[in-house]
């Protein structure tokens, strides 16, 4: 699939008066064209400044110390303020995590998704800006959207409100969509609704989605494709079957094994994984996962591992894996020569 986004050996860090934040450490991905990717992890991950990154929205103290972000073969990490304004909007959008917070309250929606269309085209009448947003508003599927237009905030559910959101993303029809936890302040039955939206959105526009969650299930439901991160590092890429058929990374499979099973007993704990992920002031010399990892042997102390391509578009980084590892650092391999 023809890529739209290549991100290569992407370093970001935050200053701050504790120390420098390395909050993503070498990461390197692509997205194809009409492609949805999710990338899931914890907080702290990595995750969600990995995609702040690409619209270069990290604040004063954050910065890009390395790599490259390519959209559409235009150079994003050279490209200045001004450049990114247009870029943002038109080219890449994103849907934030709290729609409650994220709307200002003291304009109705139809005016905040008109400034949007007219931040990117000031030749907009306010009668052309009112018929596009009363489209968008369609498009998302808002009920009687003549009469909503002059709604305030405070007057719309929180999915009405993501809707709103989401139509804000839209106006300007970017190809590729950064939606970074949309739903986990919506409840699970809304929150249904907003990820079939989004599928119904993504085939009718045809624009690639970057799905930002710390929720397999929700993955599932509307990914190809997967990138577990920790520790600001990729974990393990795979497509979607492969991340549950066939996991193999520890930190994929804890994840996954602590998903709570609905035909389980009810007397049945959850499966956490122990521990905390790590400070990303002073991150771990080997492998991030090590301090939490039941497989952690010497060398994942010492050493980030290497990735390891296991089948076509399934890479992992765990010294388990790794043919070249010392056998007596692996109990895998142990168990087999003792066998
Ligand atoms: Fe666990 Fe070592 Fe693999 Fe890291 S490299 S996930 S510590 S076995």
């Amino acid at each position: 699939m023809e890529p739209i986004l290549d991100v290569r050996d992407l370093h970001t860090s935050f200053l701050t008066s504790n120390g420098e934040v390395k909050a993503v450490r070498g990461v390197s991905f692509q997205v194809g064209k009409g492609e949805t990717i999710g990338i899931v992890g914890e907080s702290g991950s990595g995750k969600s400044v990995t995609s702040l990154s690409i619209l270069k929205l990290l604040g004063s103290t954050g910065c890009i110390k390395s790599g490259s972000i390519c959209l559409n073969g235009e150079e994003l990490t050279k490209k200045s303020s001004r450049e990114m304004q247009k870029i943002r909007g038109e080219k890449v959008s994103m849907i934030f995590q709290d729609p409650m917070t994220s709307l200002n309250p003291l304009l109705t929606v139809g005016d905040q998704v008109g400034e949007m269309l007219w931040a990117h085209n000031k030749k907009l009448s306010k009668k052309e800006r009112d018929e596009k947003v009363l489209e968008l508003f369609r498009m998302v599927r808002i009920p009687e959207p003549e009469k909503r237009l002059k709604s305030f905030p405070h007057e719309f559910s929180g999915g009405m409100r993501q809707r709103v959101m989401i139509a804000m993303a839209l106006a300007c029809r970017p190809e590729l969509l950064i939606a970074d936890e949309p739903t986990t302040a919506l409840d699970v039955s809304i929150q249904d609704q907003i990820l079939k939206l989004m599928r119904q959105l993504q085939q009718e526009i045809g624009m690639s989605i970057m799905f930002i969650t710390h929720d397999l299930g929700v993955v599932a439901e509307l990914c190809s494709r997967v990138l577990v991160m920790y520790g600001g590092l990729i974990m393990e890429e795979a497509s979607i079957f492969d991340i549950f058929e066939n996991p193999k990374h520890p930190y994929t499979m804890g994840l996954i094994a602590s998903i709570p099973d609905l035909n389980q007993d009810k007397n049945t704990l959850l499966k956490p994984i122990p521990g905390s992920p790590p400070d990303m002031i002073h991150p771990p010399k080997g492998c991030p996962f090590a301090p939490r990892c039941p497989y952690a042997c010497r060398i994942c102390q010492e050493e980030i591992p290497p990735y390891v391509q296991l089948d076509e578009g399934h890479r992992s980084m765990c010294w388990l894996l790794a043919p070249d590892a010392p056998a007596q650092d692996n109990p895998f391999k142990q168990g087999k020569e003792d066998a």
